[in-house]
């Protein structure tokens, strides 16, 4: 029910907000190789600031906290990654209103990657966190919908392809974001973007099996 859902929801958020810290300048120095050095503390400060509303939590519907941690992402987080990661946590979680079920939740990571896209304009193969979503939000849906599993092992193997998905912005070049003005010299080095999403996708399925 609502209120398992939003405990759940605030350990998430909690589990995420500590594993960016510890990922900080992880998530930096990647950065710093084929952007502008400032991944890890983007993502930090946006995390920090979402782990400080977690008491308004408790009184909210678990589409409204994920609505909020976009709104606080947005607001504390500038650059390419906050607008892309809280527009579309935004509005993703409208698909959440009537609270999060295997289908809801199918629904919702497809109009979060949407989202992503449609803002970011970047297709698979940019180097960009689309490479980590893209095949991440299809295996979801694919274990949901054809394969019937429970959205947990669905979860999981979404994490595996999101790892996979990460490995594969190593040997290509970038054409969205900073990375791009590189050009060729950006080939060789792991994408910032994609490796938040995959480790925010750890702890979140980390959170769940708990
Ligand atoms: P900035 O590049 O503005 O300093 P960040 O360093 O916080 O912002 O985020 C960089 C990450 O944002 C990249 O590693 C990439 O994954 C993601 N990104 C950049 N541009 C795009 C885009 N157009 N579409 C999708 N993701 C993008
Ligand atoms: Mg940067
Ligand atoms: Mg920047």
């Amino acid at each position: 029910d609502e209120s398992v859902q939003r405990e759940a929801l605030i350990a998430a958020v909690e589990n995420v907000a500590a594993r960016i810290e510890e990922e900080k300048s992880y998530l930096t120095d990647l950065d710093s190789a084929i952007g502008d050095a400032d991944h890890g503390n983007n993502m930090h400060r946006g995390f920090q600031a979402v782990a400080e509303k977690t008491e308004d939590f408790e009184d909210m519907s678990p589409g409204d906290i994920v609505k909020t941690v976009g709104t606080t992402i947005i607001g504390n987080v500038g650059g390419a990654a906050g607008p892309l990661y809280g527009g579309s946590l935004m509005t993703a979680s409208q698909e959440l209103e009537d609270g999060i079920t295997a289908e809801t939740s199918v629904a919702f990571a497809e109009a979060y990657l949407d989202k992503v896209k449609d803002r970011g304009d970047a297709p698979v193969g940019a180097k960009t966190m689309v490479d980590a979503l893209t095949p991440a939000v299809h295996t979801y849906k694919k274990s949901v919908e054809q394969d019937d599993l429970a959205p947990l092992t669905a979860f999981a193997k979404a994490v595996d392809a999101a790892e996979r998905g990460v490995e594969f912005t190593v040997p290509i070049k970038a054409l969205k974001g900073r990375a791009s003005f590189l050009d060729w010299r950006s080939v060789g080095h792991q994408d910032p973007g994609a490796t938040s999403t995959l480790i925010i996708m750890e702890e979140i399925l980390k959170t769940a099996e708990e």
